[in-house]
């Protein structure tokens, strides 16, 4: 598919980059002392190399290669390093601290999304490939580089200010967060598979017996109230969200198997015990208002909640749905993962704001990034993960997201609670619940992400 032309936009000067990289610094670690960070021109406390400022005046989509450099032991891509001879950080003795790699065009190149605002490369579904990303090409996905850069920045705030600065805490004290969601796509559909494998090895017998089970036998994916009971035994909470579409895309991408009508008192029935219920939005709605603003009237959100969503496949246009979700007043988004591998799709393991390229400014929603995705971890497309080789794979990433504080979002469909699903199925779902809970994760749902954040922005 071909992305929508590119829109007029403001130029990204150092100013623009500095203030939205700095605003994400300062809401990372809540109070942060005042201490002026910035180029050499206006002679701040902390002065940060600047490199290749006119990439940015162009609509290239990927910076010159980065160096690898070693931070706190761990060996991280710097873009946008001009002087890799000089070491990444010098403590002067005068109150002063340079950062000799522009770690701040750096963060805003990954933070902003702009390699997949420029890029035009789309996949089938129209969503940015992993494949084309700065992250497969250099094998950083499972990195929250902007994370590493910004402990950096703060190692040089605790020498100029003499003070330590923390992350925040979640919930109940805890380092980091967790936020297990569920997207409905199907309720009605565990049957298909296996009838059809019936049919093609002629065993009619069998066939019968499928279709027996589908019209005298609940689904075994009509299963919401399992999911919710799955999740509240690790202390945890779902955020369910549901696709009120159930009529196939255009191009014969399907939408739901289920009426939002008829599975009314179910929702209802998840709401009164303790869920969220948020939009999932159908094939197409990423790039057409009208129809997203028809799902929205559609769907019986839970009371007293802001609205957010999450695009069916993981649909996202960079040049249009930022404006779509903001236009109807959306306040949480999390769609921002790679459908092809578990990770960080703007390497920041902590809920932030787009940049708007129109305005030259962050988006209004909160992006609560996208981790995991049961679909990702086995398919025919993606990864191929043995059941017991998920948990290893995710552990690094883990870590990461615990190191740095940031809240870990799962995605696991309801269809893969079903018992018949032995790949990344329920058993596997709860090995990672296990891991969760071991580490003393704040189970949160969207509206404690969205609260807190808006706490920190001093919104509310
Ligand atoms: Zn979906």
């Amino acid at each position: 598919m071909v992305p929508p032309p590119l829109p007029a936009i403001v130029p990204v000067t150092a100013e623009i980059r500095l203030a939205y990289v700095l605003g994400h610094f300062e809401e990372a670690y809540g109070s942060v002392p005042t201490v002026s960070i910035g180029y050499a021109d206006t002679q701040p406390q902390i002065e940060v190399s600047a490199t290749d400022h006119q990439f940015f005046a162009g609509t290239h989509p990927y910076p010159p290669e980065p160096n690898w450099r070693e931070w706190a032991g761990q060996r991280l891509p710097f873009f946008f390093d001009g002087s890799p001879a000089r070491p990444l950080l010098e403590l002067l003795p005068d109150g002063r601290a340079r950062v000799n790699a522009d770690v701040v065009s750096a963060a805003f190149y990954l933070l902003s999304g702009w390699q997949e605002f420029f890029s035009a490369e789309r996949d089938q579904h129209g969503r940015f490939p992993y494949a084309s990303s700065v992250q497969a090409r250099y094998g950083f996905v499972a990195v929250p580089v902007v994370n590493h850069y910004f402990d950096l920045l703060k190692t040089a705030v605790e020498h100029v200010t003499a003070q330590p600065l923390r992350a925040r805490r979640w919930a109940g004290g805890a380092h980091w967060a967790a936020f297990i969601t569920h997207d409905i796509d199907n309720l009605n559909s565990a049957w298909k598979a296996p009838a059809k494998a019936a049919l093609r090895r002629g065993n009619l017998l069998d066939f019968g017996r499928q279709l027996w089970r589908h019209f005298t036998q609940k689904d075994a994916w009509d299963n919401l109230e399992l999911v919710q009971q799955t999740v509240a035994e690790y202390g945890a909470k779902s955020t369910f969200f549901f696709l009120p579409e159930h009529r196939k895309a255009a191009n014969g991408t399907p939408n739901a198997d289920y009426s939002i009508r008829a599975i009314q008192p179910n929702i209802a029935a998840l709401q009164a015990a303790g869920a969220e219920v948020q939009l999932h939005a159908s094939i197409g709605t990423s790039i057409d208002s009208t129809q997203l603003a028809q799902a929205v009237t559609a769907l019986a959100r839970t009371p007293g909640t802001e609205p957010g969503l999450r695009f069916h496949y993981l649909q996202w246009e960079p040049r249009l749905t930022p404006l779509v979700v903001d236009g109807l007043a959306f306040e949480y988004d999390s769609t921002l993962g790679f459908a092809e591998h578990y990770g960080f799709r703007n390497s920041y393991c902590l809920p932030f704001q787009l940049f708007n390229f129109r305005t030259g400014q962050a988006n209004d929603f909160l992006e609560i990034p996208l981790n995991v995705m049961d679909a990702t971890l086995h398919h025919p497309r993606y990864l191929q993960l043995a059941p017991d080789e998920i948990l290893p794979a995710l552990t690094p990433m883990l870590q990461e997201i615990e190191r740095f504080g940031g809240v870990c979002t799962v995605l696991w469909h309801n269809e893969n609670f079903d018992p018949a699903n032995q790949r990344n199925g329920p058993a596997q779902f709860r090995v990672l619940m296990e891991y969760l809970r071991g580490r003393n994760v704040a189970f949160v749902n969207g509206q404690d992400v969205l609260v807190r954040s808006e706490m920190m922005r001093g919104k509310k």
